[in-house]
């Protein structure tokens, strides 16, 4: 059997009459029926082909299959952005009187969604500590239906315990749906640990060069197949150019992810211990407080890599506005570093109680480490905390 990464790479659409080697960009919104009655039974799901690009596409279909085998799932399709596949999981399995168990440390517009969008139309949930299992099981309720985390955290590079979920899920009967964004399926296989369903920010690094956005959800057929069904109608599916953005990337998914986890390990072991700096959390460095569990869990530490600035909101202000090369920007996941300050931006509509329980306070930098050599970005990151 191939290994996941050479399947990823070898899969592909079907070759056109040109015979190409590289998949073209279908930039259709439609297709053609042979005749009537193959338009009739492509309607009745009789027959599988592409009808309407809001249903499926060649690019997008090459996209979800990519996915799908990265992530050793049945299936799965692709949205047009990361939020429309959280919100896409949720609304197409979940009903009036349903309840979901979460992490808190979730990234801001997924906490948003729980707190004042879903409870519109009677879906209510219950947060546990990400990193303190104790309470999880006691949130279960009778009309729990999905379990949902975030692992690594965004910001917080908090690390679930994945065993312990799987063990919850089985017990409960629960759908247990991973963001996997951070980890990507090359550090990390949720299916490894139970989870029905693994969505992810194609935005990140999957583009891997901040190019555009995209979402993807692979799971379970069944689920998908309601996932599906929800997505045919509402419309929140990807374009075909961006499916084909992400499909070559996609193909260096691996080595990509390699460089980042050595850039960041070797920044976090830098930045450990500066003068400046209060705390640094990477969960490939000995000192997080869950090095072990992401040991058991992934292969490298990732890409991302956090730290507190003493001096609070004024210091971070300094230090972000000090940077020469690094780019100050919302994204994460480039070829580029980037360094964000969550609490005044992607995490400020959180108020700041429910900021500090998850660990974003106002000296927190999150740096998204970037290819470029680790000498420079180290330069910088050092110049900046001098001037802080
Ligand atoms: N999930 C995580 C963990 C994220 O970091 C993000 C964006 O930063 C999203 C979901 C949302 O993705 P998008 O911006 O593509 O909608």
């Amino acid at each position: 059997m191939k290994k996941k990464i050479t399947e990823s790479i070898r899969t592909q659409y079907e070759q056109s009459a040109s015979r190409e080697h590289s998949v073209p960009l279908y930039l259709t919104s439609s297709f053609t029926f042979e005749n009537a009655e193959q338009g009739r039974a492509l309607f009745a799901d009789e027959i599988e082909g592409n009808i309407y690009s809001r249903f499926s596409n060649p690019n997008t279909t090459e996209f979800v299959k990519k996915m799908a085998v990265l992530e050793k799932t049945d299936d799965g399709f692709a949205f047009a952005t990361g939020m429309a596949a959280v919100f896409a999981g949720f609304a197409a399995l979940l009903q009036s009187g349903d309840h979901i168990v979460a992490t808190r440390s979730l990234f801001g517009s997924s906490h948003q969604i729980l707190l004042k969008i879903l409870p519109k139309w009677g879906i209510n949930f219950t947060y546990v500590e990400a990193t303190d299992t104790s309470g999880w099981e006691e949130a279960i309720t009778k009309n729990t239906k999905m379990f949902f985390v975030e692992t690594p955290s965004n910001p917080g590079l908090d690390v679930v315990d994945m065993s312990y979920a799987q063990e919850l899920k089985e017990k409960y009967n629960l759908i247990l749906c991973v963001d996997n964004t951070f980890a990507t399926p090359v550090l990390q296989t949720p299916v490894d640990f139970g989870a029905d369903l693994i969505l992810h920010s194609a935005t990140k690094y999957i583009d891997g060069q901040g190019r555009m956005l995209g979402g993807v959800i692979v799971g379970r057929q069944e689920l998908i197949d309601e996932i599906r069904f929800f997505a045919r109608q509402t419309g929140p599916s990807l374009s075909p150019f961006n499916a084909w953005i992400f499909c070559k990337s996609l193909e260096t998914l691996d080595l990509r992810m390699e460089k980042h986890c050595e850039n960041a390990l070797l920044l976090a072991k830098a930045v450990d211990g500066h003068k400046q700096i209060e705390t640094i959390k990477y969960p490939g460095l000995k000192t997080h407080p869950q090095y072990e569990q992401a040991k058991k869990q992934m292969k490298l530490g990732g890409g991302i890599v956090t730290f507190n600035i003493k001096g609070g909101y004024d210091s971070a202000k300094k230090f972000v506005d000090a940077l020469q090369m690094i780019s100050v920007c919302a994204n994460l996941g480039d070829t580029r570093t980037i360094v964000t300050h969550p609490s005044s931006t992607t995490h400020s509509k959180l108020t700041k109680e429910e900021q500090e329980r998850v660990s974003i306070f106002p000296g927190l930098i999150r740096a998204s480490v970037g290819l470029e050599d680790i000498e420079d970005i180290k330069q910088d990151i050092f110049q900046a905390l001098d001037r802080v």
